[in-house]
């Protein structure tokens, strides 16, 4: 009888010469990706997780069972009530752009389970897919027992399904990295920057960060996940480390571009979830020290093994680590109507915990919050309308978020004429993307220009419920509508 090491190479390894097509026509290089390579070029192709069918559908079906058996024990409703009420936010945030990012993924993965360019590869690609379906599954899954409690849940599935600013940022970003990308940028981009070098890490951060919190079916649920993607994402280098060997320059595009992309949405979502959402006895380090110690460390380690440099932009990033996301994070508070979640102010203890963690430029965040904070002491609990934003913001023609690069006092915003049209970015790294496929890019519009143009209503109430697809019931509020114990009040007679 074989052993497993004699037959797994004859399961893996099926690849065969064409008689009446050509290589070419079998793998075109707008499917397949470039370099475009002859297949004895890739027939070495090879990674570190090898795995059979009948192992993949006995392990899955192992991790499977343990989720289930987790939701039985802790995912009731009632298991969720008993969460802090910021926490559920970062629940909200993360359910809405997990699942049917993770739908994505398996479109990607299939395209490269046909379009991968050795058969290994595809083999690994079509687990991939089947890893992606379920990681859409199980938080609809999960989710849906919330909804009849709370309707921000239903965002679970809708949020995709709307024209919502984040629902554009985000639909940008996964469409580009999921859906349009050839087999050998979705390798690069999503397995090895996007999977190795931010989710699998930050699964590994959320998971412990919802331990702390109490919220053990989401811990479930990220770990179940996490450990797919760390199988999957390993196609990754394998494809990576032959990009570099034929050409290094694109190598070094994919990389930089996809680290810049996947960085502003991982600030927002994580950002937020870690620095805001999560109750201040129960932090164990802020979104920045987590950053470098399980993001930029490994990252750059990794870079350093394959002979890549680091990203042109890497002081831009390093600052925009003490920044960026606080920033995105005080702008959608004053706008939080425009989101399917909540949010909270931080409190006078969490703000001294922020400036002793970003020390750099707190101060001017922080004067910020002060008038957040007299807005709210001049007005009544609960009147959102007073302390809240009315202007229409503007968008950043790549990454089409909130112009949030910089500090209050110096925006990094910039322009740039192209093909008879003005586009604005929030970052040079956003602007250098788009200058390098600007026929990629340049037909999309933010969602300003969709108002300009009329696609879009331009009153924000009209915005909001039928353009963002939200309600008076989902849109988002301050999680206690402007009514903490520490904000005193003046005594009701003082409101002039
Ligand atoms: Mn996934
Ligand atoms: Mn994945």
């Amino acid at each position: 009888m074989l052993k497993r090491d004699e037959w797994l190479p004859l399961a893996r390894k099926l690849d065969w010469d064409y008689s009446y097509v050509s290589e070419k026509d079998v793998f075109p290089e707008v499917a397949s990706g470039r370099p475009w390579l002859p297949h004895k070029e890739w027939k070495n192709w090879d990674e570190p997780y090898r795995t059979s069918y009948t192992e993949y559908v006995v392990n899955q079906h192992a991790k499977d069972a343990s989720v289930y058996a987790v939701r039985d024990a802790v995912g009731r409703l009632s298991d969720f009530q008993r969460l802090a009420s910021p926490w559920l936010n970062a629940l909200k945030l993360h359910a809405a752009a997990l699942p049917l990012a993770e739908f994505a993924a398996t479109v990607g993965n299939l395209r490269a389970g046909r379009f991968g360019r050795d058969s290994a590869w595809r083999t690994m690609a079509t687990f991939g897919a089947l890893d992606e379906l379920r990681h859409t599954q199980i938080p609809l899954m999960v989710m849906h027992e919330l909804v009849r409690w709370d309707p921000q849940f239903d965002w679970t599935h809708k949020f995709y399904h709307s024209d919502d600013w984040v629902a554009i940022a985000a639909r940008h970003f996964f469409d580009e990295l999921l859906t349009a990308a050839d087999a050998i940028e979705l390798a690069v981009g999503t397995n090895f920057v996007f999977e190795t070098g931010f989710t699998n890490l930050q699964f590994v951060g959320l998971s412990a960060l919802a331990d702390q919190v109490g919220d053990h079916m989401f811990e479930k649920m990220v770990t179940s996940i996490q450990t797919d993607e760390a199988r999957h994402a390993q196609i990754g280098q394998a494809v990576l480390e032959n990009v570099i060997k034929h050409d290094r320059k694109y190598a070094q595009y994919l990389l930089d571009k996809w680290f810049w992309r996947s960085w502003l949405l991982f600030a927002i979502v994580t950002g937020f979830s870690m620095d805001y959402f999560t109750p201040l006895e129960k932090r164990s380090c802020s979104f920045k020290e987590f950053m470098e110690e399980w993001i930029v460390d490994q990252y750059l380690r990794s870079l350093q093994e394959l002979g890549m440099e680091k990203p042109w932009y890497w002081d831009t990033f390093l600052e925009s680590l003490e920044l960026y996301h606080h920033m995105v994070y005080i702008s959608a508070y004053t706008y939080r109507s425009t989101v399917w979640f909540n949010f909270v102010v931080p409190s006078p203890e969490e703000r001294a915990w922020l400036r002793d963690r970003y020390p750099k430029h707190w101060d001017q965040i922080d004067a910020a919050w002060d008038r957040v904070i007299d807005r709210w002491r001049a007005s009544k609990p609960g009147d959102e309308a007073s302390v809240h934003g009315q202007a229409m913001v503007t968008f950043c023609d790549l990454c089409q978020l909130v112009l949030c690069g910089g500090t209050p006092s110096r925006n990094t915003a910039t322009t740039l004429d192209y093909g008879g049209r003005k586009y604005i970015f929030c970052s040079e790294p956003c602007l250098w993307i788009f200058g390098r496929e600007p026929e990629r890019y340049s037909g999309h519009k933010e969602l300003v220009k969709r108002v300009l143009s009329a696609e879009a209503p331009a009153a924000l109430p009209e915005l909001l419920t039928r353009y963002f697809r939200l309600t008076p019931e989902t849109w988002g509020k301050d999680a206690y509508g402007g009514d903490y114990p520490w904000l005193q009040r003046p005594a009701a007679g003082e409101i002039g």
